[in-house]
């Protein structure tokens, strides 16, 4: 069984598999390498929905897995108020900036405008969908991971002897360079995972989002929009209200390509406060609400799989990949570190299954 194992990559993939990793009955050393802060990339800017039935074959037994591991994390770890898991009823609502109608519609939360909706309809319930705030899910899950290292910096490529043996992985620590020695190397580097691993072709695409103070709780609704505005475009904001904000995110774009670093992702301001004025027909909270954060990131994702990348890396001894969960990583994340944590340890993945994801099937 392998004694010490590196992760790269402190977004919920990477911290998720060092977390069960450092759970493992074989007790490895386990080291986590991050090159920004823990969840710097999407795993600090997402929304935290979860769902567990909304997913394709491919992904179905890993969602379920994930799903059932997020309500046992809350319920160890007091998840409730250390990341603010919670059941949600989900909605999709149809409205139209400047409609005015009477229609009272059941089920539509008390702080979104009855009037502008044109159209209503249930997509999960209680038993069906969640929430975590995903930073502080990262951020606890390190601190309840069992003797973990965890380094600050930069992993510049995995490290091979002359034999193409796995000797470690190389880091850059503030001017020096140093090789971080492993049995078995994990990369979860989201979208800059094809950096270190030319063969595991990831995508991204940057997306910005928000989140809005609100001086009163609001209810456990998540809304998936469809808002007609006056200008005669539509656009399709997704908005999930937390204990003490509320989080709302627009349409993604390639403007600008993925930075060296996490950190360094550009904020378009003008995108941001097009989703606030998108959203503001939704709710008086959200447009008079104070704007604490706006803020990108890049989502990771494979044009020629059927889901995220999830394996031994093809042609590599004792080099794993766990990857290119688009917009699901927030939910599969967990599951996705069991699974990684069971390859690694076990033998074999026992949780899931999930063949159809092994990268060896679509590498390019
Ligand atoms: C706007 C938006 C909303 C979303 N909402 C949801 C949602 O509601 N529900 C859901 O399930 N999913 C959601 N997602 C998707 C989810 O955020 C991603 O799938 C997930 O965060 C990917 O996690 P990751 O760990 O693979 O990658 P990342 O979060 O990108 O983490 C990768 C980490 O690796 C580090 N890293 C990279 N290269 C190196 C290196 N060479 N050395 C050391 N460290 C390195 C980075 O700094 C980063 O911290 C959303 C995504 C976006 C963009």
């Amino acid at each position: 069984m392998p004694q010490r194992i590196v992760v790269i990559g402190g977004g919920i993939v990477g911290v998720s598999s060092a977390y069960f990793l450092s759970h493992h009955p074989t007790n490895p050393a386990v080291t986590l390498i991050e090159a920004s802060s823990i969840a710097a990339g999407a795993s600090g800017k997402a929304g935290g929905l979860l769902a567990l039935d909304w997913h394709g074959s491919d992904t179905s037994s890993l969602a379920k897995l994930s799903y059932r591991i997020h309500a046992s994390l809350a319920e160890k770890h007091n998840g409730r108020e250390r990341w603010g898991y919670r059941e949600l009823d989900t909605l999709e609502i149809s409205c139209e900036e400047g409609k005015k109608t009477n229609k009272q519609r059941a089920g539509v939360p008390n702080w979104v405008h009855q009037n502008v909706i044109t159209k209503v309809g249930t997509l999960g319930s209680q038993q069906s969908t969640a929430q975590v705030h995903p930073r502080r899910f990262c951020e606890t899950i390190i601190q309840e991971s069992n003797n973990l290292d965890v380094i600050i910096g930069h992993a510049t490529r995995i490290a091979l002897d002359d034999n193409e043996t796995l000797q470690g992985v190389e880091v850059e620590l503030d001017n020096d360079t140093k090789i971080i020695e492993a049995d078995v190397v994990v990369v979860a580097a989201g979208p800059w995972t094809t950096r270190l691993l030319p063969s595991i072709v990831i995508s991204t695409q940057r997306a910005h989002s928000v989140t809005i103070s609100t001086n009163e709780p609001v209810s456990a609704h998540a809304l998936f929009t469809n808002i007609k505005m006056k200008s005669g475009s539509v656009v399709t904001p997704e908005i999930y209200p937390r204990a003490d904000e509320i989080y709302a995110c627009g349409d993604v774009d390639n403007k600008v390509p993925l930075p060296k670093l996490a950190k360094d992702v550009q904020v378009d301001e003008g995108r941001c406060r097009e989703v606030i004025k998108n959203v503001s027909v939704v709710s008086d909270l959200l447009e008079n609400g104070k704007v604490n954060v706006m803020q990108a990131c890049y989502l990771p994702y494979s044009e020629i799989g059927p889901g995220p990348s999830i394996g031994w890396v093809p042609g590599m001894k004792n080099v794993a990949v766990a990857t290119g969960h688009s917009c699901w990583g927030i939910c599969n994340g967990p599951g996705t570190g069991k699974v990684i944590s069971e390859l690694i340890c076990d033998g074999k993945i026992l949780s899931a299954t999930i063949d159809t994801l092994d990268p060896a099937r679509y590498i390019k």
